[in-house]
């Protein structure tokens, strides 16, 4: 996306009456020409030629709304075109299906008005926007608008720069915006669609779809399953819960990238984002009607792991990883703000803005937070391992770093217990940017990045040198390329991201394995390789197997990992059959009935078991710990 910043002249300013937007009515070939060149037009130039689509949507859902004008209609928000928009909405990567299972009623879709470049209601007249709020085509659109929005900045340069796939076959998310009653929201692979309930209270009826918050949380998701695939297949309490932190990010960074909303946070919190609760709040209508809090979940919060030690609940634990989110967040504002104070005493500037400090914040921050996860490894992804990716992701699109964010990020990961005090020194001392891998057989970037097949011979030809047992069998589930940008829309070198995995048995041996002793299951163990375009080694995420892969003090160190690995695994399948986490799904056509699904399935594979998340919005999890052996899944209103 372009810069929109444009120097005014000095000129004495007017008071004048806001300027109407205007969008030009331009032929369909004229667009299709301009969209062919959308990556050099400016912000502005996209929204007055109809390229990025104003929708109404609400800031976070009606109940702010209603207590909150000033957060209630998002009247700047804009999604991007394409030539295939069709009724639904239906897009590239979404189609709308407005099918209620509780009802058994599928809805008419919203119509694709190409001379009016806009969406309408069936009846082929009527805009759909704000005052069309209840018809259930304004659901549709504004659902998908949403999700729409999220794609184009998960895949700009300021995110993974690049295209993103889902999990599943096909490129069509489905999008179920009144998937019947209930107090829920998930998503669903096996059904490749986001399913989105609704359900009655005192005040009326809930539409889970009309808030932000859940649908960005689910569309988190369904983002992540298809950067890392196998995140599903895991049993780790911090991988179901990186899931979680993965959703709820992404509610905080879209609601946080609308200048309007800023204005309204900083307002409200009189510019102390330690206030900042419109901000960091999440899903404000659903958990007042179902929980009677504020907030279902809270950036603001002090959890640690040390508090949370033992905690299996994948919700309660991603609060730790989401404050220490919250806390980089509100460190890289106060520094912002610190400038801004310079820039005013150095004469620059009449005087200190808030608003400034927090428009400068935005993009720095959603770099930080959203670029690393192209360094996550492939599997049983850890706490840590994403605090190393984002320390790392820093580290080479901001070496020199003179205004400390190292320094910032490292204190935020050892105060909540992610990255322990002994990290510290090593972390802070100066290391080379770039560094090339050691290898036995050198293949070229563009060898290793041209396929699969390409990727696997490199390293193949390198078992040795990367730890990769002899006889195991690797998977490449991925080979990508990403061209991503510094925050001053500058590109950094290309990158090329090597995925890898291969199975290792396990045996689940003792009594405390319940009905699955003597069974079997597999470790997953693997990497993510991440190299420049000179095949330098960006980062290297390995999560390694108890094979013998060599006698040297680094090989004995991996294969040692590996053993620390297979016995927290076996420990955490352990206590989850003690604590009833892990059951059969039950599975329908249109996906998972909200209230029967366990938030951890099991299946046979090749005679093998193999343990699963199913994630949701939000689970009660008052049951989850008092002993009474409670399936915590089942959730009683
Ligand atoms: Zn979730």
């Amino acid at each position: 996306m372009g810069k929109t910043a444009k120097k005014k002249p000095s000129a004495p300013k007017k008071i004048s009456a806001p300027k109407k937007k205007t969008q030009l009515n331009l032929k369909r070939g004229t667009m299709v020409d301009l969209y062919e060149a959308r990556q050099y037009l400016s912000l502005d130039t996209l929204k007055e030629t109809g390229l990025r689509m104003p929708v109404d949507v609400y800031f976070k859902d009606p109940a702010v709304a209603a207590s909150n004008e000033a957060a209630g209609f998002d009247k700047d928000f804009t999604t991007p075109w394409e030539p295939g928009l069709a009724n639904g909405p239906t897009s590239a990567r979404f189609a709308v299906v407005d099918y209620d299972a509780t009802k058994n009623v599928l809805t008419p879709p919203a119509m694709w008005s190409q001379a009016k470049n806009c969406y309408l209601a069936p009846d082929g007249k009527t805009v759909l926007n704000e005052k069309t709020k209840t018809l259930f085509q304004y659901h549709q659109l504004s659902v998908w608008a949403i999700v729409q929005n999220t794609l184009d900045f998960f895949e700009s340069g300021a995110g993974l720069g690049r295209r993103i796939s889902w999990a599943f076959e096909g490129n069509r998310l489905i999008i179920v915006p009144h998937a019947g009653y209930g107090e829920n929201a998930y998503y669903d692979r096996a059904s490749k669609s986001l399913q989105l309930y609704w359900f009655d209270n005192e005040k009326g009826t809930v539409y889970t779809c009309l808030s932000s918050d859940i649908v960005n949380h689910e569309f988190g998701h369904a983002v992540l399953d298809g950067l890392r695939p196998y995140f599903f297949e895991s049993v780790g309490a911090q991988t179901a819960a990186f899931h979680e932190f993965m959703g709820d990010l992404t509610a905080i960074l879209m609601a946080f990238r609308n200048n309007k909303f800023r204005e309204v946070v900083l307002e409200e919190s009189n510019g102390e984002l330690s206030n900042a609760e419109l901000l960091a709040g999440l899903a404000h209508e659903f958990s007042e009607a179902t929980q009677d809090a504020p907030y279902l979940r809270t950036g603001l919060n002090d959890k640690t792991m040390k508090k949370l030690a033992g905690n299996l609940e994948p919700h309660a634990l991603s609060e730790v990883l989401t404050g220490a989110m919250f806390d980089i967040l509100r460190g890289v504002f106060a520094k912002h703000r610190k400038n801004e104070v310079k820039r005013w005493k150095a004469g620059r500037s009449s005087r200190p803005s808030d608003r400034r400090a927090l428009a400068d914040t935005v993009p720095r921050m959603q770099m930080l937070a959203i670029q690393p996860l192209d360094l996550l490894p492939p599997c049983a992804a850890t706490f840590r391992d994403y605090a190393l990716a984002v320390l790392r992701a820093e580290q080479v699109a901001n070496p020199t770093d003179p205004s400390g964010y190292r320094q910032l990020m490292i204190d935020c990961f050892i105060k909540r217990g992610i990255l322990e005090e002994s990290d510290r020194k090593p972390l802070m001392q100066p290391a080379p940017v770039f560094r090339r891998p050691a290898l036995d057989v050198f293949h070229t970037v563009d060898q290793i990045a041209a396929s699969r097949g390409g990727a696997y011979r490199f390293l193949d030809d390198n078992r040795a040198k990367l730890f990769i047992p002899l006889n195991v069998d690797i998977d490449i589930p991925e080979v990508i390329r990403a061209s991503k940008r510094t925050r001053d829309g500058l590109p950094m070198p290309q990158q090329t991201i090597v995925q890898y995995l291969w199975r290792e048995d396990v045996v689940l041996e003792g009594k405390r394995f319940g009905r699955f002793a003597g069974e079997s299951t597999t470790m997953l163990c693997g990497a993510t390789m991440v190299l420049d375009q000179n095949g330098n080694l960006i980062h290297w995420a390995r999560k390694p197997g108890t094979a013998d892969v060599g006698k040297s003090k680094a090989a004995l160190d991996e294969q040692a990992d590996g053993s620390r690995r297979r016995k927290e695994i076996l420990d955490v399948i352990a206590a989850r059959i003690a604590a009833g986490m892990i059951g059969e799904s039950i599975g329908g056509e249109l996906g998972l009935l909200p209230r029967a699904i366990p938030p951890f399935t099991v299946e046979h594979v090749d005679g093998k078991l193999r343990f699963g998340l199913a994630p949701h919005f939000s689970l009660d999890d008052d049951h989850a710990h008092d002993g009474t052996g409670d399936r915590q899944w089942q959730i009683s209103f």
